[in-house]
């Protein structure tokens, strides 16, 4: 088996990683470490979750330590791009984790705080920026930020960027960077969309996959329960009583409706804060801090500010609302379960919410063990709206790995499980059979 020194990680790399915990390196790290440390541009097919930040930060904090030089002034030798402010925040977190040992400089770069301070740490020059593109862009185009000196190049979450509309900004940002440099590229899915930016970014591109989305489907315990839309939040609050809960997450359709949950739970006795994209960045912080260190351990969220939270121990994952696309349902439950832990996923389901349930269930092709919880009247209503033909699937593309599943396989979990038997057991050591994987 892989370890971290037969990948030839520099020591004070490998003297960090032994203080995080880490000692079998992830697929993804196995595979895309070599890769970059020859210099090879990368595409890679991973979602967060699979250890994917290690995968391009270990071979970027070699080379920097192995190959020195002055960091540019106004710019940076290594830019990583990401979607969202939270997940900017975490990657650089991890950089500074991985690189505690290395003397290197770095900042993190985002909207929705003052510019000053990010701009005085640009005007100095820093080896590592992590940044979402329009606010770097900003600083490029007030001639705060130069990126002629970057040498690699990260993209996270491609496939994100995409959907927030980021490209137009992120193609002005590479057109501004030499054509020499190194270019990684990551996407949880690669539709057509995607895979054509990645040909036009990346030279000769190695590429490498996992796809953690069936697996992740299977060590979830997952529920469901169908409840009248009145009723899920009495429901909501009465199970979030249960001592067996650690950390949830509540997942909700709307900011509004984010809103309205948490006001319900905190009027109910129970500390939560919502986390969406019309709180201010202050407010974000605040919530994720107060939901890592325990002391406002339910945490709802919609499904764009819930992107990339990485925050170890989520016990339970609750859809108070079922998604409007089936993928999102998987992403959602991902957020337990990570790092090889298992969890357990509970989503409400009201009487105009089965034709998403479908759809769900088609996508991670089995049927999630459910309850019924609805009144008599609600659900002889929605037993006469049964549609006789089967509605159509949701669109959009279809995460690698859930069809790997056979049809009709058992679901784990279900009803019959003891509270909290899931609880959140993390098990540092990752095992191949969590993940399929390739490479070529
Ligand atoms: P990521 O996909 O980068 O968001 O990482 C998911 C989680 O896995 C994070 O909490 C990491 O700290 C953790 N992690 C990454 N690599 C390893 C490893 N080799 N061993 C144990 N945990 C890891």
């Amino acid at each position: 088996m892989t370890d971290f020194t037969s990948l030839g990680l520099a020591e004070p790399l490998l003297r960090a990683l032994a203080q995080e915990g880490y000692t079998t390196p992830t697929p993804i790290q196995a595979q895309a470490i070599p890769l970059v440390l020859e210099g090879r541009d990368l595409l890679g097919i991973a979602q967060t979750g699979t250890g994917k930040t290690a995968a391009f930060a270990l071979p970027i904090l070699h080379h920097l330590a192995d190959r020195k030089a002055p960091a540019p002034r106004g710019g940076c030798r290594v830019l990583i791009l990401s979607p969202t402010r939270e997940l900017a925040s975490q990657i650089h977190d991890n950089i500074r984790a991985y690189g505690r040992f290395m003397g290197l400089s770095s900042t993190v770069i985002f909207g929705g705080v003052g510019a000053r301070p990010q701009v005085q740490a640009l005007s100095r020059g820093v080896d590592i920026l992590v940044a979402t593109p329009g606010r770097l862009l900003d600083h490029v185009q007030t001639g705060a930020a130069r990126l002629q000196g970057v040498e690699v190049l990260v993209l996270d979450e491609a496939d994100q960027m995409l959907d927030r509309g980021f490209w137009p900004a992120i193609r002005k940002l590479t057109g501004l960077m030499s054509k020499n440099r190194q270019t990684l590229f990551f996407s949880a899915t690669m539709p057509e969309e995607i895979a054509k930016i990645a040909n036009e970014l990346l030279k000769d591109p190695a590429r490498v996959s996992v796809t953690p989305v069936a697996s992740t489907a299977e060590r979830v315990e997952q529920r469901l329960i169908h409840i009248d839309a009145s009723q899920k939040r009495v429901l909501l609050a009465e199970m979030l009583r249960d001592s067996a809960i650690g950390r949830a997450l509540v997942f909700a359709r709307t900011k509004h409706g984010a809103d309205r949950v948490a006001k319900h739970l905190v009027a109910e006795g129970i500390n939560a804060h919502a986390i969406h994209g019309d709180r201010s960045q202050g407010q974000r912080e605040r919530a994720l801090a107060e939901f890592r260190n325990g002391r406002a351990p339910i945490l709802v969220a919609t499904d764009i500010a819930s992107r990339g939270i990485d925050v170890d121990g989520v016990t339970h994952v609750f859809q108070f609302d079922l998604p409007d696309t089936p993928e999102a349902y998987v992403h959602r439950i991902g957020r337990t379960a990570r790092a090889g832990a298992s969890g357990e996923a509970i989503a409400f389901c009201a009487p105009d919410e089965v034709v998403k349930l479908k759809a769900v269930e088609k996508l991670i092709a089995m049927k999630i063990p459910a309850e019924d919880r609805r009144s008599p009247a609600a659900r002889a209503e929605a037993e006469a709206a049964q549609p006789k033909k089967q509605p159509p699937r949701g669109r959009g593309p279809r995460p690698q790995g859930a069809s790997g599943r056979p049809q009709g396989a058992a679901p784990r979990g279900g009803r019959g499980m003891p509270p909290g038997a899931a609880g959140a057991r993390k098990d540092r050591n990752w095992r191949d059979s969590d993940f399929r994987n390739s490479s070529r």
